[in-house]
């Protein structure tokens, strides 16, 4: 029976159930909160916050959230530990680097940095690092990542986020572990994600693109869906630059066009996002994580969406993600 790693051990893949695949439990900027710590306050009440958001969120029927929360978005999985052992739902989580344009500083001088200095080929630190991270656990721990993060946005291929994806991509062939992106659907990041991903041998099948759903653009991802894609309609309620029913239709219109099987819902929430001002959060009023369960699907039924389509996105498109992790 395949397994999938969680925060509380290995899970049988046919056990994930319903499962979004893009929730944050924290977005934190690390240096600035530890320097700074004044807004996020006790440390036991915001863990005591999240298991209780989470907890609504288990009580829709989810089973299963998987965060892509990894260096640049202030990782931290001790925390992630206290709050998986009091709620009812199988975390998994993430190893990767989350940048627009550069690799952090630390790795400004490692790896192929060095090709020139020492005229050869330096193997990047980043592969084996997020290697061991599924491998052998994260900081001592002993929770597994089960999957790979990188992002790319409107910025482009820049030299920092090919490095990054190419890691994580050389991490996904020397582990089997998928991986989703950060993209910019505006911009058609996805066709370079193709790119990159067919030069370093990664089945598009294994390849989540996220914020796909930030589109309104059907025969774009089409393109992509028909290149063999997963695609991640994954920011329901951060309805800002556009409307929930633009969010949804894009949605019903993929159904139509025959790509339930290749589409995965989410909501790219967080119980606490440092990246926003106190009070920002009640200009996105949907944005939580009982969203999709409350509004979207009772939308999607409306418009057409089969219940079978419904599961295939919610529970069959996951699993098949995860069907070989854990086998390493
Ligand atoms: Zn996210």
């Amino acid at each position: 029976m395949p397994q999938v790693q969680t925060v509380r051990g290995p899970v049988d893949t046919a056990e994930l159930g319903p499962t979004l695949m893009h929730e944050h439990v924290f977005v934190l900027t690390a240096d600035v909160q530890q320097n700074y710590p004044g807004e996020w306050g006790s440390e036991d009440d915001r863990v005591a916050d999240a298991v209780e958001k989470l907890r609504k969120l288990a009580a829709t029927g989810v089973r299963t959230i998987v965060d892509p929360t990894v260096i640049g978005l202030g990782r931290y999985i001790p925390r992630i530990q206290r709050i998986a052992e009091q709620v009812d739902l199988n975390i998994v989580v993430a190893t990767g680097c989350y940048t627009y344009d550069d690799v952090p500083f630390f790795f400004h001088h490692r790896g192929p940095a060095l090709n020139a200095a020492v005229g050869a080929e330096v193997p990047d630190p980043m592969v084996d690092m997020f290697v061991g991270d599924i491998r052998d656990g994260i900081a001592g721990t002993g929770v597994r990542a089960a999957f790979l993060k990188c992002a790319i946005d409107h910025q482009g291929l820049t030299p920092g986020v090919e490095r990054v994806m190419r890691a994580v991509a050389q991490a996904h062939r020397a582990t089997g572990a998928p991986i989703t992106v950060h993209t910019h659907p505006g911009s058609r990041t996805g066709l370079e994600v193709h790119k990159v991903m067919a030069d370093e041998g990664v089945d598009p099948g294994r390849v989540v693109l996220g914020h796909s759903g930030d589109t309104t653009d059907a025969d774009h991802l089409t393109e992509l869906a028909e290149a063999g894609f997963v695609l991640g309609m994954d920011r329901f309620g951060i309805n800002l630059d556009t409307t929930f029913e633009a969010r949804a239709d894009i949605v019903v219109e993929m159904c139509r066009r025959g790509f339930a099987g290749q589409m995965v819902l989410s909501q790219d929430a967080s119980c606490y996002i440092d990246w926003l001002a106190p009070g920002v959060m009640d200009l996105l009023p949907q944005w939580h994580y009982t969203h999709i369960h409350e509004d979207v699907l009772p939308y999607l039924r409306e418009q057409g969406v089969t219940e079978e389509q419904i599961t295939t996105m919610l529970v069959d498109n996951p699993r098949r993600y995860f069907e070989n992790v854990g086998t390493y």
